[in-house]
């Protein structure tokens, strides 16, 4: 797509600090990492996020993300690894082309976990229903 930042990535119009490419998935390191060696995987093929993108592409993807993460965890030393993806705006998505998040953890690195909430009665059930329906 013409005015897309990652597409312009995938295309070499744009330069990055790419650690990997296949025919279809692309893996290079994030401008403004979390920590050190932060990779972001995107598909070649435009899509805007996990609502869009197609099951070939999305399968590249994950293969692509499963094969950067055991390599940013032996380059870095991490002791674990953050696979992440959002998915509009307001999960935090910022460049609307799919893109996972390879993030290196390192023990006292300072992140926290997402805080937890709790279900109310009968919302789980309820909320498990509607997702069952909706597939
Ligand atoms: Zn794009």
């Amino acid at each position: 797509m013409k005015d897309c930042l990652f597409c312009k990535i995938a295309n070499k119009e744009i330069p990055a600090e790419t650690v990997y490419e296949e025919d279809d998935t692309l893996a290079f390191l994030d401008i403004a990492p979390i920590n050190p060696g932060h990779t972001l995987v995107i598909p070649k093929e435009h899509a805007t996020n996990i609502f869009d993108i197609s099951s070939e592409s999305w399968a590249a993807v994950a293969e692509t993300a499963r094969k950067i993460a055991s390599a940013v965890q032996a380059a870095t030393g991490a002791d674990g690894v953050n696979v992440n993806m959002n998915n509009g705006e307001v999960a935090g998505q910022v460049i609307f082309h799919p893109h996972v998040h390879i993030i290196p953890r390192h023990q006292g690195d300072g992140l926290e976990h997402w805080g937890k909430k709790e279900y109310k009665e009968d919302e789980e059930k309820e909320i498990a229903e509607k997702i069952r329906n909706s597939l």
